[in-house]
């Protein structure tokens, strides 16, 4: 089944001001899983902000929707295909999740139309029986970037054949190269591909505008719907919560420093996970906050010795 590859729920913190007084931060969290709603405060020295707990749903803004009829969701909210079967679905956006969503929901015998509006990467999810990701950080140890891409790039050619054929335009730029330079996932096939070979899936256009029955698309195509799945992603909600305007973007509440220099600010604030370099990203962020923590307390106690 389709997980969701960011979830939202732990602990948010609602407000964050440093307090110069103090020189420390004023924190309050708020559970969001949890069926009450008592707020946690705290004045933390220290506070790591990780992108994968400080996410809003993006509802992206079309043209009609709020008179589409039919039921919208967020793939955040969907649990599994066996709620759709047999209805007429469209899933707009083609990322990891629209991919595995539509993929899911035709397995469950719903009738899915998928809207590929983007140019983007698809690689198989396995290469030579090893985990594409996997293969591609071991690979990097030795190989340049646009080396590695052109390895995966073969392989997804090898594997998924040529995708331009149903109707999916590669980026210029490589998959590696691309994330590292925008952020942008590539997605890791795990079926939906052949499901669209085999014209199981339906490739549309970008919409024009949702109709109360239905949508029309760019290319001058109307179809109807039962239920729009919106596989349109996350962004960061830093800038809404916290109250420091120097480390991060007010606009799209990402660190204005880019990596390698965008895991510490000031005032014993860090971030983790905001260099649009996925997992790895978040790993390289983590070890340098703890090594950054460790070496800070670790001058304090020798002061303090000297001190004492
Ligand atoms: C700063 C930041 C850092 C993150 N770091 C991580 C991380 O390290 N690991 C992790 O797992 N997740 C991370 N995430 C969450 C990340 O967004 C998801 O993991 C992943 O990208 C979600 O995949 P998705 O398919 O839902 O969305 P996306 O990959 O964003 O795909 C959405 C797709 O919808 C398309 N789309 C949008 N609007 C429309 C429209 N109107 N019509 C047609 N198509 C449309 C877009 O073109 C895109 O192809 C991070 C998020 C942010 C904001």
């Amino acid at each position: 089944m389709p997980h969701n590859r960011a979830r939202p729920e732990i602990l948010v913190i609602i407000l964050s001001s440093y307090n110069n007084k103090n020189t420390n931060w004023k924190t309050s969290l708020q559970s969001r899983s949890a069926p009450w709603t008592e707020k946690v405060s705290s004045t933390p020295k220290i506070v790591a902000i990780s992108s994968l707990f400080t996410l809003f749903l993006l509802l992206p803004e079309i043209a009609g929707l709020q008179d589409f009829r039919g039921k919208v969701i967020h793939t955040n909210e969907y649990k599994n295909g066996a709620d759709f079967r047999g209805r007429k679905v469209l899933v707009v956006g083609c990322g990891n999740s629209g991919m595995e969503v539509g993929l899911d929901l035709c397995n469950s015998g719903a009738q899915v139309s998928l809207v590929v509006r983007d140019q983007l990467h698809i690689l198989p999810k396995e290469v030579l029986g090893r985990s594409t990701f996997a293969l591609s950080m071991w690979l990097l140890k030795w190989l340049p970037v646009r080396l590695v891409d052109q390895f995966l790039l073969l392989c997804s050619r090898i594997v998924l054949g040529d995708i331009r054929k149903i109707g999916i335009k590669r980026p210029k730029i490589g998959p590696l190269e691309l994330k590292n330079t925008t952020g942008k996932t590539p997605v890791l096939d795990v079926g939906a591909i052949a499901k669209i070979k085999s014209r199981d899936i339906e490739v549309v256009r970008g919409i024009k505008r949702f109709t109360s029955r239905g949508v029309e698309f760019e290319d001058g195509k109307a179809d109807e719907f039962e239920t729009v799945v919106l596989a349109t992603g996350y962004r960061s909600n830093v800038a809404s919560w916290l109250m420091e305007g120097g480390f991060f973007n007010r606009k799209d509440g990402c660190t204005k420093n880019l990596f390698p220099n965008n895991w510490k600010g000031k005032n014993g604030i860090y971030s983790v996970g905001f260099s649009g370099r996925g997992l790895l990203g978040v790993s390289i962020d983590a070890q340098r906050i703890a090594e950054d923590i460790a070496s800070q307390w670790n001058s304090q106690m020798k002061h303090l010795r000297l001190e004492l």
